[in-house]
């Protein structure tokens, strides 16, 4: 008797079943309606102009192709290029890079935005404190500054 996967939910729909019953897959506009997507557009001004009827039908072949994580993985060259352009970080901007890092840590280590806020003490209280070289680098390498590995050495439970 063969088990259940506890991960069922989670996991992307088999792509065959998806290709027969999807409309953008069938679609000559398909790569528009994916450019679209990765593009950042929102999922109903996308089903409006294509005329597809239901945003859900975006989601499902956005989740179904990997478009999702396609997209959500160009954060950090935005985030990079964003803070490369910005003289000066003001707090509109290291919101802005919160909610970039949160979303980009979120689908790269597959944690929840909360837990990600819980494992490094805070993201306010740690983007209030780095300079504009620190999340420059953090945006486009993950690594967190020295001296906060150092001073939550034993929260984290990570070495460097
Ligand atoms: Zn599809």
């Amino acid at each position: 008797m063969a088990k259940k996967s506890q991960s069922a939910r989670s996991r992307p729909p088999d792509l065959t079943l998806h290709q027969s019953h999807c409309t953008i897959c069938a679609s000559d506009r398909l790569q528009d309606v994916e450019a679209a997507f990765l593009n950042w557009e929102s999922q109903a001004k996308i089903a409006g102009d294509f005329k597809l009827g239901s945003r859900l039908v975006v989601y499902r072949h956005a989740r179904a192709c990997g478009l999702i994580e396609r997209r959500n993985s160009s954060i950090r060259n935005a985030l990079g290029n964003f803070i490369e352009r910005c003289g000066k970080v003001r707090p509109s901007a290291q919101s802005f890079v919160a909610a970039c890092v949160a979303l980009s840590r979120l689908d790269s280590e597959g944690h929840s935005v909360d837990r990600v806020e819980t494992r490094i003490g805070g993201l306010d209280q740690l983007f209030g404190r780095m300079t504009r070289a620190e999340m420059k680098d953090y945006a486009e390498t993950g690594n967190l500054p020295r001296w906060w590995v150092l001073e939550h050495q034993d929260e984290t439970g990570n070495s460097k």
